[in-house]
């Protein structure tokens, strides 16, 4: 499965996120290098959201990629759920566009279920995408209930993906919107991939089996954690950092391939779910 736009462009396997970049003035500098040697090593697709610092992750991110060819970027955004429909979404996407300094957006996220129906979200999405202003659009932190919902309302079953938590330490979406994702070719997005440095699931950098893999490859905790996400067809995980040679290793991960018993002793001890969990959120 591949992560596709109507044109038929396919970023990377690996992504950049942006929350928190953009908002000291003091790293502005530090992390639009950490975005650009992203760019470099491939990482082409970025994930943003007008929520990001009330705009400030955008607007790094529209000063980073005046230096490339538009065509070569896979950009998304996501729009606020209050902000989800027709009196303010076209506003919205807009500002975006303006603080990313693009004229389109590659894809377009509702970022979580509020109160606006699906209905009326997927209409705008489709007038935006009429209008020239976003190529695909998709959702975020939406479980397969929700799922199942957005797919029966008329024009839902174009979501092009589905951006969820997902990382070693919370495996919950395999159980079942993983596999329903998977079977309908809707690609996920993993966010938080490194559970944020191991601060959302303390120990699991130092865990003995992340340590004895990296260890076994030459590898960082960080990179088993990305190459784990890799295993699973149809993920995209969107690790973030403001530093440049985090950036480097994150993409480094894309090359990091675990063995059969590798991945076995992961499940041993960060086990796949065996009933429905909630959707976990951050
Ligand atoms: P994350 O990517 O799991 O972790 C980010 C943290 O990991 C930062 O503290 C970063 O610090 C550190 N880090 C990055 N690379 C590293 C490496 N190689 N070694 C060690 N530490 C490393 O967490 P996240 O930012 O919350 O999630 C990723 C992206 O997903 C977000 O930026 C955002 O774009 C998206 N997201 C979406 C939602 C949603 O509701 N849709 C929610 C959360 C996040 P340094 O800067 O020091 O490297």
């Amino acid at each position: 499965m591949e992560f596709v736009t109507v044109n038929g462009k396919r970023p990377g396997p690996i992504g950049q996120g942006t929350w928190y970049l953009g908002e000291d003035p003091a790293s502005f500098g530090q992390e639009r290098k950490a975005l650009q040697e992203g760019i470099e090593q491939g990482m082409t697709l970025i994930d943003t959201a007008e929520m990001y610092g009330d705009g400030a992750a955008e607007e790094l991110v529209g000063s980073v990629i005046q230096h490339y060819d538009r065509e070569s970027l896979y950009l998304v955004s996501k729009v606020y759920p209050f902000n989800a429909g027709r009196k303010n979404i076209f506003n919205s996407c807009r500002n975006s566009l303006r603080r990313m300094r693009t004229d389109y957006l590659d894809l377009y996220l509702l970022h979580w279920r509020g109160g606006v129906p699906f209905a009326e979200t997927v209409e705008c999405m489709q007038e935006l995408q009429r209008q020239g202003l976003i190529r695909a659009w998709g959702v975020s932190n939406l479980d397969t209930e929700d799922m199942q919902e957005l797919l029966a309302v008329p024009g839902g079953g174009a979501c092009a993906a589905d951006q969820v938590l997902y990382h070693l330490g919370s495996r919950g979406v395999e159980y079942d919107l993983l596999p329903f994702l998977q079977q309908r070719e809707i690609p996920m997005m993993a966010y938080c991939p490194l559970a944020q440095a191991g601060r959302l699931r303390r120990g699991l950098f130092a865990n003995d089996t992340v340590q004895d893999i990296s260890f076994a490859h030459g590898a960082t905790p960080a990179q088993v954690l990305l190459a784990f996400l890799l295993t699973k067809p149809g993920v995209l995980p969107i690790p973030r950092t403001g530093r440049a040679l985090h950036t480097v290793e994150n993409a480094d991960a894309a090359a990091l391939r675990l063995t059969a018993e590798e991945l076995a002793a992961l499940d041993a001890s960060f086990p796949p779910p065996t009933r429905k969990l909630p959707l976990d959120i951050q």
